[in-house]
């Protein structure tokens, strides 16, 4: 199978093609730094997250971009109210971004531009703008001008002239139509402002985003991602200011779905959100990264204390199956007592559902990023597993092979997902520890048959021997 992706520039499902085959490139809408991230701000990023993860796990190698909005209304409003100025605002809440984006293993982006670093950029690309009579500069604004750009409405499938009765009216006298939107706004008393040739002034939000991707992914690109509440209007005026530039702008639109609280969009503006921070002090980190990553990344979520309660239990079964399997991995009696290969009813059983989960697993994956079948492909592994594991009284009554090939399946999948990491790795045994230490030993003395000899011994013991900077490095293989 190869990788399909829902595409909703077209609303349909179809064929990935990057436009390189060895590099994929991808934009992700980061966040307006106004305050520390919630957790609907962290869907999206896991989102973007695991599909980047997915992509590589399929053997593509991606260029992943995700801009900062660091000057923006409500970053001044904010900074006013706490006495400093909006780049001191910005940059706590671009720390904030980062300390939650670890703790959930987030993958960082190759680059976050900022829009306080592009300002001579986004000028040259509105005077563009103007020079093709796309965008219109009035009383020091400059806006984009919708009507000048016939497909309109393209990507969320809104028309022009439904808008026009849909809109509020805003009071902005310099507009020549309602929907017009800024690329430029000129500076009010006190704010902060940048020179342009409309006189002192900051982009709008929209027009960010098409500078900053197209400078570094060039005009057409592979992956535009972000959430579902960025389609209308600031995903449908990027493409218009980008397609009025240059290029095809994306090639695949991809928006995640939105977590909601109590029915309704978890949002700042509304003060109806939960602080990243606040959750990670009730819940380890992978387990809100795992209860994240649950459901289809393009379907809304609810969010509350139950449905996170249900991803821990769900999270603990999980748990408790790999620190099992490693556990008999680790114990060198496994597969001892019965005949070399497969030769038990349970065991053919177990090796049927390992095949079957390593190839559910790829294609969960493969159908437009489907981490809710892929985990459930390695639940229903482990659901196969359980009885199997603890019905046999010792080790060494079960097959090796298919109990190793489920850890190995189990520990792929749930590597390329970059959760359960580290979870029921078994400790080195201190006899083992101990060959360690005597092999550092004779290598200090040169006396490389017994070093070699003691690594042969630790690797016959199921361990895998590594030569590091401190010394022997020593773990289950
Ligand atoms: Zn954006």
């Amino acid at each position: 199978m190869t990788l399909r992706i829902h595409n909703h520039f077209k609303g349909t499902k179809e064929e990935f093609q990057p436009l390189d085959p060895k590099r994929v490139t991808m934009y992700v809408c980061g966040m307006t730094v106004q305050g520390p991230p919630h957790m609907g701000h962290m869907l999206a990023f896991v989102s973007a997250d695991m599909v980047r993860r997915s992509l590589e796990y399929l053997g593509y190698n991606v260029f992943h971009i995700q801009n900062f909005t660091d000057i923006d209304d409500k970053i001044i409003v904010k900074a006013n109210e706490a006495g400093c100025t909006a780049t001191e605002m910005a940059e706590k809440n671009i720390e904030a971004f980062f300390s939650a984006a670890d703790a959930l293993g987030i993958q960082r982006a190759h680059m976050y531009p900022k829009v306080t670093e592009h300002i001579p950029e986004i000028v040259e690309y509105i005077e563009g703008l103007i020079a093709k009579e796309h965008a219109y500069a009035a009383e020091g604004n400059v806006w984009f001008d919708v009507r000048s750009y016939g497909p309109y409405g393209e990507l969320s499938g809104r028309k022009i002239d439904d808008l026009q009765t849909a809109v509020r009216v805003e009071l902005e006298e310099s507009k020549r139509d309602p929907l017009d939107f800024a690329l430029w706004k000129s500076a009010k008393p006190g704010e902060p402002a940048w020179d342009s040739p409309w006189g002192p002034g900051r982009p709008g939000w929209h027009i960010e985003c098409s500078v900053m991707s197209t400078k570094y992914l060039g005009p057409t690109f592979d992956l535009h991602g972000g959430g579902r509440d960025l389609l209308f209007p600031h995903h449908e005026n990027e493409l218009a200011q980008s397609k009025a530039t240059e290029g095809e702008f994306v090639r695949y639109w991809m928006h995640n779905g939105l977590l909601n609280l109590d029915g309704q969009k978890m949002a700042k503006s509304m003060d109806h959100f939960f602080l990243v921070e606040d959750v990670l002090a009730k819940y380890p980190a992978d387990v809100v990264r795992f209860y994240l990553m649950r459901g289809h990344f393009r379907n809304n979520m609810e969010y509350s204390w139950e449905r996170l309660d249900e991803a821990a239990a769900a999270y603990d079964r999980m748990r408790r199956a790999l620190v099992k399997l490693e556990e008999l991995v680790a114990d060198g009696s496994l597969g001892a007592d019965v005949p070399d290969g497969v030769t038990s009813e349970a065991g053919v059983a177990l090796e049927e559902s390992v095949a079957k989960a390593r190839a559910g697993f790829r294609e969960a994956l493969e159908d437009d990023f489907n981490s809710e079948a892929a985990i459930a492909a390695l639940f229903e592994l482990v659901r196969v597993a359980n009885p199997y594991l603890v019905a046999s009284p010792s080790a060494g009554d079960l097959d090796a092979e298919p109990v190793r090939a489920t850890l190995a399946v189990l520990r792929e999948g749930l590597g390329a997902l970059a959760v359960f990491e580290g979870v029921g790795q078994v400790s080195v045994p201190p006899e083992i520890l101990e060959m360690a230490r005597r092999r550092d030993e004779a290598r200090t003395e040169k006396n490389w048959a017994q070093a070699d000899a003691l690594r042969d011994e630790m690797v016959a013991r199921g361990f895998s021997v590594e030569d590091s900077s401190e010394g022997t490095k020593v773990r289950p293989a």
